[in-house]
């Protein structure tokens, strides 16, 4: 499952920020999914929820926010936002968009005790 490792990572991350702060116990996690990356948010849930278990993070409360992806409209020459694959240009319309990959999970914060 490809959530599985992306939580993985997170919580290594989460770990490693914890123990540079001799943090005991994380409360809560900021999470950000980029919308065209194809991860469910109910699978990370999931899966955040399986590899947190015996950590500083375990228990902790699990923020999900899906990023829009960074695009380049070429009809209206400027950088916007979208959510999928085959969006529009949100100011012109245009189809003619550059769409960059984006992330596919980041740690945006974490809150601690
Ligand atoms: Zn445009």
């Amino acid at each position: 499952m490809h959530e599985l490792s992306l939580c993985q990572s997170a919580v290594e991350v989460i770990q490693r920020q914890a123990e540079q702060h001799q943090v005991a116990r994380v409360t809560g996690v900021w999470l950000e999914i980029g919308a065209l990356s194809c991860v469910e948010e109910s699978a990370v849930r999931f899966s955040f929820d399986r590899v947190c278990r015996g950590t500083v993070a375990q228990g902790c409360e699990l923020h999900i926010a899906i990023k829009p992806a960074q695009a380049w409209c070429w009809d209206c020459s400027q950088a916007v936002e979208v959510v999928s694959q085959d969006a529009r240009c949100p100011v012109c319309q245009g189809a003619r968009l550059r769409i960059g990959n984006g992330d596919m999970l980041v740690v945006k914060s974490i809150e601690v005790e």
